[in-house]
């Protein structure tokens, strides 16, 4: 095993070291493997939409109910190529939770269109759909919810909402992978899925994403907008002799060294949500009285709705309790964290709307939430101790 350095994302303090090395938030479970397979990559085709590309594109393919997957650089670019493919653009809306990682805004912003931030429900965190029905306009072309935690928001309603307004729906499924709605994979319900195999994610190639869509011709025009607005992606398939410029597009491919870890990754998508299942079963079987007597949520386990266990998220009775818990965490060595700054509370969501919307829900989730390490790797000695840490917070 190689040695790693905390992870650290936005929202992730240092712990206190006092009882010795702290229990990370999150951890990539990696072996030798990745490595082995990177080499191999890089002794055959570095670029894009090789070997390993194909394999990890087919293998996700098989986990995403048959759609056609395109591997790219991040979930970002993936939202962005999703949003350029369906035309999506300048003088258009796209709803989308405030309570989300500033990808999914900025990914509306960069193709020209204007997120409108609409609020979550209580019980997923994910896109209310009351709330986003009362800011369709005409203008409005998607929705654009997201699997926060890998717990889908109400897509019943999202998708039924889409079909009377003529709406897109691409879903920000950047920790949803194995994640399920009706047994259905998450990503696979609306138009477009984008995913995340970030450092921080289940699985992982250090920085990287996908696109998932079903309709071939819109995947057909996510791959020539992938490939620098060329059709090279049908010139390898042997579909046309020469490659070239056909449309406007970018450069949204994976390094084929990428793909390759990627790959690896993959052999261990099992184990690694067997271990994360784990975990999740354990704080939720020795917090629950806990949690019950003081008033604090668990993330909760919904019908209908199986999770990955991306993130186990406690939600405290206010904020103060919140961030009291936090300390107690981080000086018994335990690297618990909040989460998101709600984007419309932003300095940039402030600039881009005079008028911030008002979003009670979202609020509230932002300033009660306080997330418990969750990764392969964790001993179970040290959910022991996460789980007594926890447990002698007075709240
Ligand atoms: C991680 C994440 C992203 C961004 O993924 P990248 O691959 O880093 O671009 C987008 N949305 C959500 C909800 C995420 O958690």
């Amino acid at each position: 095993m190689l040695a790693y350095a905390p992870v650290t994302d936005q929202a992730v303090g240092s712990a206190a070291t006092a009882t010795g090395a702290p229990i990370l938030l999150s951890a990539p479970f990696l072996d030798d493997q990745e490595a082995a397979r990177a080499a191999q990559a890089l002794h055959s085709r570095m670029a894009g939409n090789g070997p390993f590309t194909q394999r990890a594109e087919k293998r996700l393919s098989e986990r995403l109910e048959g759609s056609r997957v395109l591997l790219t650089t991040s979930c970002t670019h993936a939202l962005e190529l999703a949003l350029l493919a369906l035309g999506i653009g300048p003088g258009q809306e796209v709803i989308c939770p405030s309570f989300t990682f500033v990808s999914t805004a900025n990914a509306i912003l960069r193709v020209g269109a204007r997120p409108v931030f609409a609020d979550v429900e209580d019980a997923s965190l994910g896109l209310d759909p009351a709330d986003a029905a009362r800011r369709v306009t005409p203008r409005t072309a998607a929705l654009l919810p997201v699997h926060y935690a890998g717990v889908a928001p109400d897509m019943d309603a999202l998708l039924a909402l889409a079909r009377t307004r003529s709406l897109r729906v691409i879903e920000d499924a950047a920790q949803g992978l194995g994640a399920t709605y009706d047994g259905r994979a998450l990503g696979t319900l609306g138009d477009a899925g984008c995913y995340s195999f970030h450092e921080t994610k289940n699985i992982t190639c250090g920085e990287g994403g996908a696109l998932s869509v079903k309709d071939p011709e819109l995947a057909a025009r996510a791959e020539i907008i992938r490939e620098k607005g060329t059709n090279r992606s049908a010139f390898l398939r042997g579909e046309v002799d020469k490659y070239t410029w056909v449309a406007e597009g970018s450069s949204y491919v994976l390094s084929d060294v990428l793909a390759a870890v990627l790959d690896a990754q993959l052999d261990k998508f099992d184990e690694i949500h067997r271990r994360r299942r784990g975990v999740s079963d354990r704080y939720r079987a020795e917090l629950g009285d806990w949690a019950r007597a003081r008033g604090v949520r668990l993330i909760p386990s919904l019908p209908g709705r199986e999770v990955n266990d991306h993130i186990f998220y406690l939600l405290l009775p206010d904020e103060a309790a919140r961030d009291r818990c936090l300390g107690h965490l981080r000086r018994a060595g335990v690297q618990a964290t909040f989460h998101y700054v709600p984007l419309h509370t932003s300095p940039f969501g402030r600039s881009l709307d005079p008028e911030p919307p008002r979003l009670p829900v979202t609020d509230r989730v932002a300033a009660t939430l306080l997330r418990l390490p969750l990764h392969p790797g964790l001993t179970d000695e040290e959910v022991e101790r996460v789980v007594a840490a926890v447990r002698s917070f007075p709240a």
